[in-house]
């Protein structure tokens, strides 16, 4: 089956009661026993739940892998998967990454006694001499945020492989219509479901999807064991946001083409990040890893002045000043006030996300509109 039918079909079986063409929002908790453990596969929804469980089939579908697991945020998910660690444990770490994972690991996971080495992923001879006999983790976000770093997934997993580490791949920004990690050597690829998945910014949601048995049988029990579960009814609307990723994201890579290169030629722009333009410092490997460079485009002033982002940031009518990413509708963000602001300042600077920057998230508008707002915000 192609990527494109996977969407819509992908893990799916018509409802075996009525033949319902979508799953049923099984909203229960739990399920009739004929006798004790007599039951239909289904004994407790923290468990299993059908609806779920659907879900959960479309993402490793999606994702080319085998197993699939949905939790109540895409930072549970991540959390899921540290879970698979122990104390004195290392992790390496991608240093431009979605700050709540950094939080996660920084204020959580480290007083667990897990060592986190946050590092510049775009060498390979960087990466390997953080590896110790005690790393069990390499974390790795590409395109990474905000910053649009890109970092060459079959490299790093030959890293990985060499050394016995497990790759996680926060594919977020990505989604499977661009790039599926596992297909290029990643043991576990991670979603903020949230966002382009759901994709319609009325979801909260997570995801995990593996290949090997082992892993996701360590990974499910961590699930039922720690509880972080979505509801029935979120399931069922991611499952139907997936249904219409691939037209969406296609809409999603043609505008934020047309975004970047208009940003690129305002002169009150200094920097654009986005990985289709030919100047970005990795172009080729996303070329070789992606099918296309996705709606996330961020750019800085001329001057770095952080008055002047702010206004450009309530200047826009259509940009909705806002958190998140990945829905219809286009959204901006300050990441030095709003998404990064629990990174301390000087760390932040250091990977880019200085004060001007701004961040989009282009939706799938008219383009001619989502122009017109930015040149009136911009002036
Ligand atoms: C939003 C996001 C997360 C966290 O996901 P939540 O669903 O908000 O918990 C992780 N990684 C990236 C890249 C994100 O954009």
């Amino acid at each position: 089956m192609k990527f494109n039918t996977k969407t819509i079909h992908g893990g799916q079986q018509h409802d075996p009661a009525y033949g319902s063409v979508m799953p049923p929002i099984y909203q229960t908790t739990t399920y009739a026993q004929s006798t004790p453990g007599g039951h239909k596969g289904y004994e407790y929804s923290r468990t299993h739940n059908p609806t779920r469980h659907a879900l959960e089939n479309a993402f490793a579908s999606i994702e080319n892998g085998n197993h699939g697991l949905a939790f109540g945020s895409g930072l549970a998910a991540v959390d899921a998967v540290l879970k698979l660690l122990q104390p004195g444990d290392e992790v390496v770490s991608t240093n431009d990454l979605y700050g709540g994972t950094y939080r996660l690991f920084t204020k959580i996971y480290e007083d667990f006694g897990i060592k986190f080495h946050f590092i510049g992923m775009d060498n390979s001879d960087r990466i390997e001499s953080y590896i110790t006999p005690d790393t069990k983790l390499i974390w790795a976000e590409t395109p990474t945020n905000p910053m649009m770093n890109i970092i060459d997934i079959v490299s790093v997993s030959k890293i990985a492989k060499k050394h016995n580490v497990l790759l996680a791949v926060d594919n977020t920004f990505a989604t499977p219509y661009l790039q599926r990690p596992l297909d290029l050597g990643a043991d576990i690829v991670m979603h903020s479901a949230t966002k382009y998945l759901g994709g319609h910014s009325d979801v909260v949601m997570g995801a995990l999807v593996v290949k090997n048995r082992d892993l996701a049988e360590r990974l499910y029990f961590i699930q039922n064991a720690s509880g972080a579960i979505c509801g029935p009814q979120d399931a069922f609307l991611v499952l139907r946001g997936i249904k219409t990723l691939h037209i969406r994201m296609q809409r999603h890579c043609e505008n934020g083409k047309v975004v970047a290169e208009y940003l690129a030629n305002h002169p009150k722009i200094e920097n654009v990040y986005w990985p289709g333009f030919e100047s970005h410092p990795k172009h080729d490997i996303a070329k070789s890893q992606m099918s296309d460079f996705g709606g996330m485009v961020s750019f800085t002033t001329k001057g770095n002045d952080y008055k002047e982002a702010i206004k450009i940031v309530e200047n826009l009518k259509i940009f909705t000043l806002a958190e998140s990413l990945g829905g219809v509708e286009s959204l901006a963000g300050h990441p030095a006030s709003m998404t990064h602001a629990s990174i301390p300042k000087e760390e932040r600077e250091k990977t880019g996300v200085v004060d001007s920057l701004i961040r989009l998230s282009v939706g799938i508008e008219d383009k001619d509109d989502l122009i017109a707002d930015l040149k009136q915000a911009i002036g």
